[in-house]
């Protein structure tokens, strides 16, 4: 069986990440950045620390010999995800999630129906972890002038982002910092973010905001909407995958004021059960809109349960479904 180019895009960044984490004694997903950036830049970085003449040696043919400008953007990201997949079952970080490709892939697909004819655009995803799904949304855009920004708070993540996008040759400005602090960024055209979920610990930075908790730790992921409003243009559009519990609990009622003064929901798609272990983890995508002066409330929303991602003839249906309310919504025809 011959390899793919995304199999052999994978063995390569796999057997240098290998050979410089065992040399190196860092962690497998640091060595994937590393061995990222000597791709990058066409030449060994860390040739010094490496200190092995032999081992430079080794490393330099593996990369001589392979011809990246053969692979395509959507190989380079999915053969990089499957090498930072690998480094994460090693490490025991809860946080280290990355957006399934089957839901980076669909919302790629509403974020492209929802930009149809913006030219010159900005994208931000305010928690961009390894860049999976802000570079899968902007590998299937037809647009060439996009801007991208990403804030990570997570060191590593935002090295795997920085090393993803320039590999993918893709312009995202990155911020390593917590999300939840002013941004210096201007608002954009549109947000797009898999939300962290859970509790806020910075009680002083939560102060500011709106949709703080009246008592106890804030939630992460509704203050990440309301900092996501404000760094969004007004008509601007953002598009969450968000837990499915996020509709239910005390705090729920905040949250609906807060949408309901600053944007107009154009839809909520529930993934596919059959993706979360458990019920209590199933997340939907949540699409809005910022209020703006030309902006109105849809006539009806995009209200669906997704099926699953395999059913083919399902999913054709459902495909068919969304095409028709963005035809009738926002006369989108394509
Ligand atoms: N879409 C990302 C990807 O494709 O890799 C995965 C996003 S993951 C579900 C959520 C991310 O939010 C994690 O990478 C986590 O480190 C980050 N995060 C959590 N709290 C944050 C904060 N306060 N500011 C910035 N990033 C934060």
């Amino acid at each position: 069986m011959t390899m793919s180019t995304m199999e052999s895009w994978f063995t390569l960044v796999d057997t240098t990440a290998t050979l410089i984490q065992e040399k190196l004694e860092v962690s497998y997903l640091e060595a994937v950045y590393l061995t990222g950036v000597n791709l990058f830049e066409g030449e060994i970085i860390q040739e010094e620390l490496l200190h092995n003449e032999l081992l430079v040696k080794r490393l330099r043919k593996e990369y001589e010999n392979f011809k990246l400008d053969r692979v395509s953007n959507e190989e380079i990201r999915k053969g990089y995800q499957l090498a930072i997949l690998k480094g994460m079952k090693e490490a025991t970080q809860a946080h280290h999630q990355m957006t399934p490709d089957a839901v980076s892939l669909f919302v790629s697909y509403l974020v492209n129906k929802l930009t149809a004819g913006n030219e010159n655009m900005s994208i931000l995803d305010p928690a961009i972890g390894t860049a999976n799904l802000l570079t899968a949304v902007l590998n299937h855009l037809p647009q060439n002038n996009v801007t991208g920004f990403g804030i990570e708070v997570d060191d590593l993540l935002v090295k795997l982002s920085l090393a993803n996008a320039n590999l993918q040759e893709h312009q995202i400005e990155l911020f390593n910092q917590d999300a939840l602090q002013d941004l210096f960024i201007d608002p954009v055209d549109l947000v797009v973010c898999d939300l962290p979920v859970g509790y806020y610990p910075n009680a002083m930075s939560a102060d500011k905001f709106q949709l703080k908790a009246e008592t106890g730790h804030s939630l992460a992921h509704h203050l990440f909407i309301e900092q996501s409003f404000k760094y969004t243009k007004p008509g601007g559009k953002l598009v969450f995958l968000v837990p499915n519990l996020m509709f239910e609990g005390d705090q729920t009622k905040a949250l609906h004021d807060f949408i309901k003064d600053n944007g107009v929901i154009l839809g909520l798609l529930q993934l596919p059960s059959s993706m979360f272990k458990k019920k209590e983890h199933a997340k939907s995508i949540f699409i809005l809109q910022k209020k703006g002066p030309e902006v109105s409330i849809p006539k009806q929303a995009l209200l669906a349960e997704l099926p699953s991602f395999s059913n083919k003839k399902a999913m054709e249906g459902m495909i068919q479904r969304i095409d028709n309310w963005f035809a009738n919504e926002f006369n989108v025809k394509e």
